[in-house]
């Protein structure tokens, strides 16, 4: 048996395929159901509304959505936000911004990589590097 400390209260329990204890557990059924049943009656909510409406935290919200449990179809205004910034999205884990950033520091780290390579690499790999740097210049 996998024995660890809960995530949200900290106490000891077996690690069975769920992430917390089963007092949580049963805690966080409650704050979906109260979830569930406020955008039943306030469809059009935003995220913020929720959480101050049934005390339930943005994070946990956020969860239930990426989990499915809050269908986002049922609620049109409502999204979470970015991992990264905290602007609200309604899909992804992350903004497009922020993808976008992430995607240039990869092409950074690429280009860095290949860069590192060429110094110390084989001719035949330099080369092959140097007529990538042709197209590049078009
Ligand atoms: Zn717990
Ligand atoms: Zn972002």
């Amino acid at each position: 048996m996998n024995l660890d400390n809960c995530p949200r209260c900290g106490k000891l329990f077996a690690k069975n395929f769920r992430d917390v204890c089963p007092s949580c557990l049963r805690e966080i059924d409650k704050e979906y159901e109260r979830c569930a049943d406020y955008l039943r009656e306030n469809r059009g909510s935003i995220i913020t509304e929720v959480s101050d409406a049934t005390g339930v935290s943005i994070k946990q919200i956020t969860k239930f959505i990426r989990e499915g449990r809050i269908s986002m179809m049922n609620a049109p205004n409502l999204s979470y936000p970015c991992e990264s910034c905290g602007s609200l999205i309604r899909e992804n884990h992350i903004c497009d911004n922020c993808r976008a950033r992430l995607q240039r520091d990869k092409q950074h780290m690429l280009e860095d990589l290949a860069r590192k390579d060429d110094l110390r690499g084989s001719d035949s790999r330099a080369g092959a590097y140097k007529s990538l740097d042709k197209y590049k210049d078009k």
